[in-house]
């Protein structure tokens, strides 16, 4: 069963101030994930958390994770200036893109950032821009690799990062080049709730690490797991032990890097996981329609969740303050888009939905608010901190009307 840590008196007072749809996000609930998963890697001196900002990119967020002990995993000049804002540099940002521009690259240098390295060939195109730092991470794509089920499509067909011998290439040249200090990087699945994939994970890397210092005399110093680990969306899933994954990498870290007399700083750069469960899309059905199915409009729309749209994404909805009424029929839960795919539920079992009910759209922290968007001129809304005593902070007003006019102050008619 899936539950809220509001409930509809909550949102009666948030209302007032603040009209739905709006995002809120659970501090409590973001603490203790990161708490948990910093006590289950304990083990491991010098691991860290790189929150993938592009997740949630919100600077109260990010501030927050910060104070916990997080960096920032970032991927474009805005996300890096977004971390900079909030006090987080240098080797706390990790640099992980993909055909990275060199208005980006510029970025993560002038940060001082961990540069993750998609290509070899990337090595030349940073070389043009100036010396190179002085540590570098490179991204692997083992190709064929099956440790879980939750694999990201087919890895031949993933664009991101660099086959084997690419990788030991890019170390070779960098140490020739006087790069002093290496990691290695990997995100091979998505939303997995297979407790193995970090320990499977780890022990490829591990043997990688491995295989570097023998046939190269590298020591490669990190290892990043990357994100891809999962939340149960649906209400029958199980959430992941993150002890157990933490144990679990440990037990092949105990077996494979122990006794090689070394050691090696585990890096995480989990998005989803630390703040999904704990973000909520709150809106308000403002119509009802019966034509050849039964439908609820409601005031938010896929602009503001593309999740379902875009992946057929399931997210559990409660109805405020009907929690225990019975199911009375199968409902689309749909936006207002000039878009068929604008549902947010498709014949989903609910009570009965009055107009003015407000329905609550669970594990939104991830991928939400962050992938909103402006199609058929809507504005993205509020965000919203909830804090233990369920007080709130507004940390990201709504959109209006002026901000979507903003670019086209190159036109008469809208120039100021
Ligand atoms: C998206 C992304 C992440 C975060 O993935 P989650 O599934 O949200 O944990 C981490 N690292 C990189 C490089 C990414 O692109």
């Amino acid at each position: 069963m899936k539950t809220l840590p509001f409930d509809l008196n909550d949102v009666k007072r948030w209302t007032k101030d603040v009209p739905t749809p709006f995002y809120i996000y659970d501090e409590e609930g973001i603490r203790k994930c990161v708490n948990d998963l910093n006590a289950a890697f304990a083990w491991n001196k010098g691991f860290k958390e790189y929150f993938a900002v592009k997740a949630l990119p919100n600077p109260s967020i990010i501030r927050l994770l910060k104070s916990l002990g997080c960096g920032t995993d970032c991927a474009s000049v805005t996300e890096v200036l977004l971390a900079q804002k909030c006090g987080i540099d240098g080797h706390n940002i990790m640099f992980s893109s993909n055909e990275t521009s060199r208005a980006e690259y510029r970025a993560a240098l002038d940060a001082g950032a961990i540069i993750n390295l998609d290509d070899v060939t990337h090595i030349e195109f940073l070389e043009q821009m100036g010396p190179l730092p002085d540590t570098f991470c490179c991204r692997y794509n083992p190709g064929k690799f099956n440790i879980t089920n939750d694999i990201m499509g087919h890895l031949y067909d993933s664009k991101f990062g660099m086959t084997l011998e690419q990788l030991k290439e890019a170390f070779a040249i960098l140490k020739s080049k006087g790069v002093k200090h290496f990691g290695i990087h990997s995100m091979i699945a998505s939303c997995s709730l297979d407790e193995e994939y970090y320990p499977r994970l780890a022990e490829e890397l591990f043997r990688l690490a491995l295989e570097i210092r023998e046939e190269l005399d590298i020591n490669v110093e990190f290892i990043d797991l990357s994100g891809g680990i999962g939340i149960p969306y649906l209400p029958n899933e199980r959430a992941v032990d993150i002890f157990a994954i933490g144990e679990g990498v440990r037990q092949v870290y105990e077996r494979m890097i122990k006794p090689a007399g070394i050691e090696i700083k585990l890096f995480t750069e989990m998005g989803r996981y630390i703040t999904g469960p704990y973000g909520y899309l709150v809106t308000t059905a403002i119509h009802y329609k019966h034509i050849y199915k039964e439908y609820i409009g409601v005031d938010a729309s896929c602009c503001d969740l593309m999740r379902p749209a875009m992946y057929g994404a399931y997210h559990h909805l409660t109805v405020l303050g009907k929690e225990n009424e019975p199911f009375v029929g199968k409902f689309d839960v749909v936006g207002s888009l000039c878009e068929n795919n604008d549902k947010f539920a498709i014949d989903r079992p609910l009570p009965k939905v009055d107009l003015g009910d407000i329905l609550v759209l669970h594990d939104a922290g991830a991928h939400g608010h962050a992938m909103g968007y402006n199609y058929n001129g809507k504005l993205r809304c509020a965000e919203l901190m909830m804090h233990k005593d369920h007080s709130t902070t507004m940390i990201r007003r709504a959109e209006s009307i002026e901000d979507y006019f903003a670019t086209l102050d190159v036109d008469p008619a809208f120039g100021k």
